[in-house]
């Protein structure tokens, strides 16, 4: 299992380290070539505007997209999140717009930019997962195929829908392996995914 972590800006080191110890190769993605013979694909959390427009100018926005619509998984957190999105709810940025969820960017408000809370998310058992939120955009709705894993304070902060994985929070600022886990049997189970 071979899976690329995005590592145009933002949190891909911690991503890169967390799929190691949950037993998945992973490679650096900054170029498109590098997106060849990828099993999944990670797009980390830093800040969507700026993953977007790099996006653009190394010409993966397209390649990405066209893979991920021909079922390559792809797990996106925070920032992540919010290029998989079809929509954001204010301004214009450039996304993959793959996965049938509107988003509120840095929803939680100024004042708690950031926060840390037990999130209760019953695919992963009933040990609650730590949140780590930072400028965490939600969900703020989304469209029939796609599956609410989690919420907080009645918004959702995790979801799938068919090969695409999205949380609000950072599950690689934890020790806790079991979303890259849940994602790695997600990718098995999708491979080949053409
Ligand atoms: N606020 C950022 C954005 O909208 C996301 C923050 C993060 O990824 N930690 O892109």
């Amino acid at each position: 299992m071979l899976i690329g972590v995005l590592a145009l800006q933002g949190a891909f080191r911690e991503h890169r380290r967390a799929l190691a110890k949950a037993g998945a190769a992973a490679r650096e993605v900054r170029l498109p070539a590098e997106l060849e013979g990828l099993d999944a694909l990670v797009i980390p959390g830093g800040e969507s505007t700026t993953i977007g427009k790099l996006m653009v100018s190394y010409h993966l926005l397209e390649s990405v997209r066209e893979l991920a619509a021909a079922g390559l998984p792809v797990f996106g957190t925070c920032a992540g999140l919010v290029m998989l999105a079809r929509e954001v709810v204010e301004g214009e940025q450039p996304l993959l717009g793959l996965m049938d969820i509107r988003v509120r960017r840095n929803a939680f408000g100024r004042q708690v930019r950031s926060f840390e809370a037990d999130l209760d998310l019953p695919l992963l058992g009933k040990e609650p997962f730590h949140g780590v939120f930072i400028r965490a955009p939600w969900i703020e709705s989304a469209g029939p195929g796609v599956e609410v894993l989690a919420e907080y304070q009645g918004h959702a902060v995790a979801a799938r829908q068919d090969n695409l994985l999205v949380t609000a929070f950072h599950p690689e600022l934890t020790e806790d392996l079991r979303l890259h886990r849940q994602f790695i049997g997600m990718a098995a189970s999708l491979t080949p995914w053409r």
